[in-house]
């Protein structure tokens, strides 16, 4: 059984990204991130704080824009438009869930697909389902990183992926597909859960269920990767897959904490460089375009 280090990997990636932020800031630019978050949800301030480090650790420039519950949704609209309009951001990323008089879809809505670094806007949703260049979510595009890292081969396997979610699962889908996977998509209205996980070569899962994927679900040399994470009463941190049962079964598995997690960190921040990047070829294309303007080679 080899297990999958995320953390480890998300490292690797910090610093490469890190070493381009390096490049883009002798051009003068400096990657930045801007975060809304509202209410007082202590996981949604520590996924927040833990963002604004990684984003300090690789030179970008980010701001946290804390709002109180009460807040109304037009308020948060006029935010994230001046957000669209700042030009020192690259990226706009509202940390969900949002209290319940938030229709979150409309707010979404308003990031501009540009900027979009969770890539959860429909634009760039239905760009990956036509397997264009687009943000893709983080923590599937993580995921890929890792079958990456770890050569694990996609094309013709049989993976299931449980729990059908915006965010995780049906982004997750679109990224296999485009990969040549055989992809099945199971969720909590699937009447025999472990019928789909026994005969899958790899199983993907996200669902907030701690324990929901026992050894008995999972054939033998199969690749698990857990997407949950769940605080148990006792404070302790787990994922979605009975670890200790399910790892000996396994060829490839990720931990809860130090898989699937720090990925998700990593390619916000791997986004956000992106949509930087986008922002110095804009850049480039003006000053040349107002050079030509001076020369007269352009109206
Ligand atoms: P969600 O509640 O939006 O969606 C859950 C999905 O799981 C739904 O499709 C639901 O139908 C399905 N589901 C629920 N119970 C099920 C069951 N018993 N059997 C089969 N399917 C079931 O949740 P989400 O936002 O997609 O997050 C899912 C999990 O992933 C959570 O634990 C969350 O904390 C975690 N998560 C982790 C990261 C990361 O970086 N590792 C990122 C996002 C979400």
């Amino acid at each position: 059984m080899i297990l999958i280090d995320g953390k480890k990997l998300s490292k690797k990636i910090e610093a490469n990204i890190k070493t381009e932020v390096e490049e883009l800031k002798a051009n003068g630019v400096v990657p930045g991130l801007a975060v809304i978050l509202v209410g007082d949800d202590p996981a949604s301030h520590t996924y927040v704080s833990m963002k604004e480090k990684s984003c300090k650790n690789v030179g970008f420039y980010s701001i946290v824009h804390k709002m109180p519950d009460t807040i109304s949704q037009q308020e948060i609209i006029e935010t994230i438009e001046m957000m669209n309009n700042n030009p020192r951001i690259d990226g706009i990323l509202v940390q969900l869930p949002l209290p319940k008089h938030i229709d979150t879809t409309k707010i979404l809505e308003v990031i501009d697909p540009a900027k979009d670094v969770d890539g959860f806007h429909p634009y760039n949703m239905g760009r990956i389902v036509e397997n264009l260049d687009a943000f893709a979510p983080c923590t599937p595009v993580g995921v890929m990183e890792m079958f990456k890292e770890y050569n694990i081969e996609l094309e013709g396997k049989d993976v299931c992926v449980v729990g059908a979610s915006n965010i995780v699962g049906k982004p997750m889908a679109a990224l296999l597909l485009n990969a040549n996977a055989t992809v099945t998509v199971t969720h909590i209205y699937t009447k025999d859960l472990s019928s789909h996980t026994k005969k899958a070569d790899i199983i993907i899962v996200g669902v907030g269920v701690p324990g929901l994927i026992k050894a008995n679900m999972v054939k033998e040399g199969a690749i698990v990767i857990d997407i949950g994470i769940n605080r148990l009463e006792s404070g302790k941190l787990v994922g979605d897959v009975d670890f200790e049962n399910v790892a000996s079964k396994c060829s490839y598995i990720t931990p809860v904490p130090g898989g699937v997690g720090p990925m998700t960190i990593a390619m916000l921040l791997q986004n956000t460089l992106k949509a930087a990047k986008g922002r110095t070829k804009w850049k480039t294309f003006y000053i040349s375009y107002t050079i030509f303007q001076q020369v007269g080679l352009a109206q």
